[in-house]
């Protein structure tokens, strides 16, 4: 995966963003974190009147108020710590909630293409791994760097206020430090880039082999998803080593230049004419300040990579998020659709492919008739249903719902008016009710949803688990059949009462026992509604009104069953032999 890079500076000012309405935290953290230095400042410089005035004996005051000083200081220092720390790691943890929120938000508003192109573990790891990047980033890493580094300007400031002369020796050594810096900052980031990416490979490995689980058993796969998974971790660990051994070269290297300047003060000091003008006082608080700006000065450079991979982060949360959502611009908003259908002229062509899915399509459905497509497997059936729910866009020709281009509706106005059963129904980890009512909230009532549930023969089965429907189906609905899975996207369609159906190889899953029994219900579906029936079993299709045999992307031969039977083309030929078949 590729990334470009944007500055720290306009990643950090965006991420600012987050932070906007979070002012209080942030002052209160801010508050801490300069009480926090001064104090620490404050301490030191108590030395020299200790060391000047009452160790001399000149002030034996100083002695006695020493005691009580200590005490002070260290409770403010105390309350100053956990100001900074509780204040930021409150604004941290809003923002990357904010930033979750917004990245599931916008997942969820994605096209269909978007995600026919990445791995779900990949976004997981995004959600999960990631934006905790931010977090660490946002909460532990602010609070070392803004604190300490306050603590060394409030530092530098006191030896400055001491001498000058000797101070400016740190600011000889303060640009190569920099230098350093900047440089150990880039790697970090980009090895929080190949981090991130290399997490998203672990949560892919993992996901393929937890929902493969069966086929690796029954094919003996353990040793290759073992390798696969072994590579990944691998390649994470390695990462993970390459990050901290930069971490742990910077903090002595950039130690021993800030020693440097130690050594070249302390060597300064046995010139006389230095001497004369320090006191000892004076002398002890210059030295002592450079001794604490060591602990600072590597906490920062420590940090530095939890920033870098935070940042690093919020780069790849920030470019999902400004990847384009559903194009929803439609305006004409219909209440409810009497459903005539119309294709014209549909050409289209899945990205990244060069082959059309679809060439030239035409067809017209009336309202509350009923359209069968048959045809083999990838001729283009199921792409024709994704054009009409807009699951996919940029089509030539257009597509009509009662006369009016299917892109002048919002998009949620129009996947309204229809239900759509599939061959792979999806449930939700929930109760069967609130799966038949889903997203519906209270429009619906008990006796609705049983009654729904009855028409599409769900009942049945349902009545046997001793909490009926109130039965929680686990991840995926895994504790039903196929079959009883398809019969509450039955239930789930009647109950909604769409004035458009579609019915994509819906009971591909049922034996042909129990496909009678759910043909009732879908009979029953059909009534008075705008149907697309896309059918493997040609017996179920036969009373549509008109039946259309797709081949390779194009409509080849259209009209009913009695006209395409006697006409001896493709249609009579599949009759023929799913007849002998049977
Ligand atoms: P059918 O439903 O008739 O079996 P589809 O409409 O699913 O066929 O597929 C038609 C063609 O489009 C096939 O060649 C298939 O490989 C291709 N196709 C289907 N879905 C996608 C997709 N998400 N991305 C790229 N190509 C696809
Ligand atoms: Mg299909």
């Amino acid at each position: 995966m590729s990334h470009t890079k944007p500055s720290s500076m306009a990643t950090f000012k965006r991420l600012l963003g987050y932070v906007k309405d979070k002012k209080i935290g942030l002052i209160g953290g801010i508050i801490g974190m300069l009480g926090y230095a001064a104090v620490d400042a404050t301490f030191l410089y108590s030395l020299k009147p200790l060391l000047d005035e009452g160790l001399t004996g000149k002030d034996p005051d100083v002695l006695t108020y020493m005691p009580i000083f200590v005490l002070v200081i260290i409770t403010t220092r105390g309350i100053a710590a956990f100001l900074s720390t509780y204040c930021m790691a409150w604004v941290g943890n809003h923002v990357v909630m904010k930033l979750q929120r917004s990245l599931f938000n916008h997942l969820m508003h994605m096209p269909v293409a978007f995600f026919d192109q990445r791995s779900t573990g990949d976004l997981l790891s995004k959600i999960t791994y990631d934006s905790n990047q931010v977090a660490n980033a946002a909460s532990n890493a602010l609070v070392s760097i803004f604190r300490e580094g306050a603590t060394v300007i409030a530092l530098l400031c006191l030896m400055f206020y001491q001498s000058w002369q000797l101070s400016l020796i740190f600011f000889l050594v303060g640009p190569v430090v920099g230098l350093v810096i900047n440089k150990v900052s880039k790697r970090f980031r980009t090895l929080g880039h190949q981090i991130q990416d290399a997490m998203g490979s672990v949560t892919t490995a993992s996901e393929q082999m937890l929902k493969g689980h069966k086929e690796v058993l029954m094919f003996g796969g353990h040793e290759e998803e073992q390798e696969k998974f072994g590579s990944v971790s691998n390649s994470v660990r390695r990462q993970n080593m390459k990050m901290i051994s930069a971490k742990a070269i910077s903090v002595p290297v950039i130690q021993f230049l800030a020693s440097i300047a130690l050594a070249f003060v302390l060597y300064l000091a046995t010139f006389p004419q230095v001497m004369e003008t320090l006191t000892p006082g004076t002398f002890t608080l210059i030295i002592s300040s450079m001794f604490a700006l060591m602990k600072p000065i590597k906490s920062i450079t420590q940090v530095n990579n939890e920033i870098q991979k935070g940042l690093a982060a919020c780069d790849s949360l920030f470019a999902i998020l400004d990847d384009n959502p559903e194009q929803d611009t439609g305006t004409k908003v219909i209440k409810r659709v009497a459903g005539d259908i119309e294709f014209k002229n549909v050409t289209f062509t899945y990205e990244g492919k060069e082959k059309p899915a679809l060439k030239a399509v035409n067809f017209k459905v009336q309202a509350g008739r009923s359209l069968a497509l048959v045809g083999r497997s990838g001729s283009g059936k199921s792409t024709i249903a994704a054009i009409l729910t807009r699951f996919y866009d940029g089509i030539e020709g257009d597509v009509l719902i009662d006369g009016q281009s299917i892109y002048q509706y919002p998009l949620n106005n129009l996947r309204e008016q229809m239900a759509y059963v599939s061959q792979k129904v999806h449930l939700f980890d929930d109760t069967i009710a609130n799966n038949i009512a889903y997203a519906t909230g209270d429009t619906y009532s008990r006796e609705q949803i049983i009654a729904a549930a009855e028409t599409a023969h769900a009942m049945e089965f349902i009545d046997k688990f001793p909490q009926g429907l109130d039965t929680v189906v686990g991840e995926d609905g895994v504790m039903l059949s196929g079959g009883q899975r398809q019969r509450i996207a039955i239930a789930r369609a009647l109950l909604r009462d769409s004035p458009i159906l579609i019915l994509d190889e819906a009971t591909s899953a049922l034996d042909t026992e129990s496909e009678r029994h759910i043909q009732e219900a879908l009979d029953v579906l059909q009534k008075d509604r705008t149907s697309i029936v896309i059918a493997h079993r040609l017996s179920t299709i036969e009373n549509a009104d008109e039946i259309l045999v797709v081949d390779d992307g194009a409509i080849i031969e259209r009209g009913n069953h009695q006209a395409l039977s006697e006409a001896d083309g493709i249609y009579a030929n599949l009759v023929k032999m799913q007849q002998v078949a049977e």
